[in-house]
């Protein structure tokens, strides 16, 4: 017989039903990242004979969930990051969901879960955000920060897909990464363990990926860093700070100032603020939209870096700036990096940033925040 369309997502199903009980959003200084969630969460459960349910907007709570669920047993768990800014006037928007809602669905196809109409998606983000607007704190630096999750709720002992799935967001506000200004950190070069491997999990948001990393990161904390320096192969070769994308800017004899971020070869996890950076960096570089206060020598590179080559750039003083990119902390300047026993500094300015990374900073904050119009932010 002929194969049906299942349904997908459809924003026209959406039921809302609000909290009884809305709670009272705390005062901003005392948010602690991610500890803080609003009133309302989204809900879609999908079935393999029935594809996407009707989505629900219902009060924040529990999940009901047999022992038995996939999730528990084969990590069938993968989810998203991305945040809600208020802008001075007070609109609400997302900044590039739409790449977000791509990354979920290549990392659901991945571990064989099911995909959806990301731009369906989109719509029912902002109907989300709508009910629980109130919830950004009205002061520069905060923002929503929401998490798209996807687990796998079929009750079956078996590694198989699972037959059901339920995708859910939640939202919790936060505050700068940074309050008192940048603060560079030290990072430790893994040598001991691997994030990720070809063809293996670790360019798809997969929360599997998150547990491997933890032991490192506290060992690593242990010796007094405060993120793993992901390293790959026996050449060393920079893949991630800790979650966050890596970045090195180099000087060259010639007058060029390089920027640098590892290539998307299947080890690294395709940062949506890396994207941001460079198409930033390169149309500066090209001319088209230039950053003020770039310099207008800027080479951008994406090309495998090892640490022998940041090593020798420490050392001969070509070495300008290594910073990490994420949508939590935007850009994480580093100052040090402990490698095979020896500790490398990296210069930073007087207020934590690079020569690079703070005029991009600035332009990339100023669009997320709407003080600079661009596409990249959609109105709520
Ligand atoms: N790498 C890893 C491993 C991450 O978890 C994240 C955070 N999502 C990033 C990079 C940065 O991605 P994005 O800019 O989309 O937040």
């Amino acid at each position: 017989g002929e194969l049906a369309t299942l349904p997908d997502i459809e924003p026209s199903l959406l039921e809302i039903t609000r909290t009884q009980d809305p709670k009272t959003p705390p005062p901003p200084s005392s948010l602690v990242f991610g500890h803080t969630f609003t009133d309302h969460m989204l809900a879609v459960p999908w079935h393999i004979l029935e594809g996407w349910g009707a989505p629900k907007i219902q009060p924040y709570g529990p999940l009901s969930l047999p022992p038995s669920a996939t999730v528990f047993h084969y990590a069938h768990c993968l989810f998203e990051g991305l945040k809600a800014y208020r802008d001075t006037s007070g609109k609400v928007t997302l900044f590039r969901p739409d790449m977000n809602m791509k990354r979920m669905n290549t990392t659901a196809e991945r571990i064989a879960m099911p995909t959806f109409n990301g731009e369906a998606m989109v719509e029912l983000l902002k109907q989300l955000v709508r009910l629980d607007k109130h919830w950004i704190p009205d002061q520069p630096g905060y923002s929503l920060y929401i998490r798209p999750t996807m687990i796998g709720t079929q009750s079956a002992l078996g590694v198989a897909p699972p037959k059901e799935a339920l995708l859910f967001v939640i939202c919790s506000p936060v505050g700068p990464y940074y309050p008192q200004g940048f603060k560079p950190i030290a990072l430790y070069g893994t040598t001991e363990y691997t994030r990720a491997s070809p063809g293996g999990i670790g360019a798809y948001k997969l929360g599997a990926n998150y547990a491997a990393g933890i032991a490192a990161q506290r060992a690593a904390a242990a010796k007094g860093y405060v993120q793993n320096l992901w390293l790959h192969g026996p050449e060393h070769y920079i893949t991630e700070v800790g979650t966050m994308n890596a970045f090195v800017v180099f000087k060259h004899s010639d007058g060029t100032t390089e920027l640098v971020t590892p290539p998307l070869d299947g080890i690294i996890l395709p940062g949506v603020t890396r994207d941001s950076v460079l198409a930033l960096a390169r149309a500066h570089a090209a001319g088209t939209a230039p950053v003020p206060g770039l310099t207008d020598r800027l080479v951008v590179s994406e090309r495998p870096v090892t640490m022998g080559e940041v090593k020798e750039a420490a050392r001969t003083g070509t070495l300008v700036e290594f910073f990490g990119a994420g949508t939590a902390a935007v850009i994480s300047p580093v100052d040090r990096i402990g490698y095979l026993g020896e500790d490398l500094r990296i210069p930073t300015g007087p207020d934590g940033m690079g020569p690079v990374s703070r005029p991009l900073w600035k332009y990339l904050t100023g669009i997320q925040t709407g003080s600079i119009a661009h596409p990249w932010s959609v109105v709520v």
